[in-house]
């Protein structure tokens, strides 16, 4: 599998493309903004490598131990951290998870301290015309975030593809004849993407 670095790059060299795609299917400049920050993000920070100790991990800082669940619960490349759609929505969902937690525990207290006065109905109120003031944006955002996984899984995939056309044959591997000893990626591989992810 690529390391992380490599998956950097990826990612960094195909935003002109989906940029100037998006731009040129959409002509709207603030759905493209947010397509583009939802790419970077799913891409360098909210990305599949999450379920190891990976340079996606490390880039939340003093905040990656709420990963921690998220890397003990899944196995790597499990087909619900590395499978689109599947992989980007559970990664969303846990996210949105821990905000609200955060999130309605500081309104809570900001509330009983200061003396707000603020009711929940009052609050949910707020959110919900942000969410819909801001749909497009958060569509943009949504699928920039998927297709930044999307690439990533397509890396992963080709290089583990070629090293096993390189190793068995192409007959091997696309016609399913299985060979002793060759089952996915080995430990080895897991290793050298977890390493090479500094
Ligand atoms: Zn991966």
């Amino acid at each position: 599998m690529p390391s992380g670095r490599t998956h950097d790059r990826i990612t960094l060299w195909t935003l002109p493309l989906v940029a100037s795609v998006t731009l040129a299917l959409t002509r709207q400049s603030p759905f493209t903004l947010s397509l583009c920050a939802g790419f970077l993000f799913g891409g360098l920070m909210l990305g599949p490598d999450l379920d190891i100790h990976s340079v996606h991990y490390k880039r939340w800082g003093w905040l990656r131990w709420i990963w921690l669940p998220y890397r003990g619960s899944l196995k790597h490349r499990s087909p619900f951290s590395h499978a689109p759609i599947t992989g980007t929505v559970l990664r969303v969902v846990y996210l949105l998870a821990w905000l609200a937690l955060f999130g309605l525990g500081l309104i809570a207290i900001v509330n009983e301290l200061w003396q707000m006065g603020w009711t929940w109905g009052q609050i949910g109120q707020v959110m919900q015309q942000g969410i819909v003031g801001y749909r497009w944006e958060l569509l943009g955002f949504a699928i920039g975030l998927e297709v930044g996984a999307f690439s990533h899984y397509t890396a992963d995939w080709s290089l583990s593809t070629y090293k096993q056309v390189k190793k068995k044959g192409w007959q091997a591997v696309f016609a399913g004849k299985k060979k002793r000893g060759s089952r996915g990626a080995g430990a080895g591989e897991r290793e050298a993407e977890a390493v090479g992810s500094g």
